[in-house]
């Protein structure tokens, strides 16, 4: 039984479809009440929103690890506001959280299209995202299982994820991303409702993901400058397979670099808050898993 639903955006101060959304249903609680659980909504930064930036000092979306939760000694901004929202939404890890399950609102200039990016592995999450696929038949599912603590927002509840839209520019409101996500997010509290109620809700066995696997950085100079863009040909070709000898980057005199690696699929390609992260776009292998 999930008793209560966190909705959460502005974890990001310039993305804006989370931020605009939460505002929404704050306005408008009716649209969000569903009969047998809570809905609550929470913009995360507010400082960050204000002044339109993805963050203060730090990356808050990276700040929910046990161990930083439990530093007193930590200054950032974003370290003083994730213990405040763990207080609020949490704790992670508790037995008995505030909330059980977190989605986490995000866009991405990236061209993501419509997709969620997970990295719990509880049984309602992956019921809830099968869900979503048989409702949303354009979703993509990003597994993200690195071998660090998941300190992302999401992780201070037992269950959920992260939406991510894209391409939308940061600081930038598009009204059709904006409804693909809305709509989405009422998926995911209609699948809650016929989860607590207990209808069959015939979902497949199986979902389609795209399971995480190399970070890729741009080449950069001894200085650390990149010196190459994306190229051309990959530009928003995310979700899409890259095989070895195509063109990856194009540097500043024109000379193309192509993949060396095995064939996988590229994702966040071009994303541009990760130019500071070090990586140029994210690989991945698809496949099937049981859920
Ligand atoms: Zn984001």
């Amino acid at each position: 039984m999930i008793k209560n639903i966190a909705i959460t955006g502005g974890t990001h101060g310039n993305e804006l479809t989370g931020v605009y959304l939460v505002k929404k249903w704050q306005n408008n609680p009716e649209l969000i009440k569903r009969s047998n659980f809570t809905t609550i909504t929470q913009l995360m930064n507010k400082k960050a929103i204000k002044e339109v930036r993805r963050y203060v000092d730090q990356d808050l979306n990276r700040s929910f690890s046990l161990t930083d939760l439990a530093n007193d000694g930590l200054d950032a901004h974003e370290a003083k506001l994730a213990k405040e929202l763990n207080e609020l939404l949490g704790k992670k890890g508790s037995e008995n959280p505030k909330v059980d399950f977190i989605v986490d609102l995000h866009t991405t200039t990236a061209n993501m299209g419509l997709s969620i990016v997970v990295s719990n592995q509880s049984k309602i999450t992956w019921r809830a995202i099968a869900y979503l696929c048989k409702m949303e038949p354009a979703l993509k599912v990003y597994r993200w299982l690195g071998d660090i603590e998941n300190a992302f927002v999401d992780s201070m509840a037992p269950h959920g994820f992260a939406i991510e839209v894209g391409a939308v520019p940061q600081g930038v409101l598009r009204a059709d991303l904006f409804l693909k996500t809305e709509a989405l997010v009422y998926h995911l509290l209609n699948y809650v409702e016929k989860e607590n109620s207990g209808v069959d809700l015939d979902l497949d066995d199986e979902v389609e993901i795209y399971d995480h696997e190399v970070l890729v950085d741009y080449p950069r100079n001894d200085a650390g400058d990149i010196v190459a863009m994306v190229h051309q040909d990959r530009q928003d070709k995310d979700f899409t397979l890259i095989e070895k000898g195509k063109p990856l980057f194009l540097t500043l005199d024109n000379k193309t670099i192509v993949y060396e690696g095995e064939s996988k699929y590229t994702l966040f390609v071009n994303e541009s808050a990760y130019y500071e992260k070090g990586f140029a776009m994210t690989l991945a292998k698809k496949k099937r898993i049981k859920v």
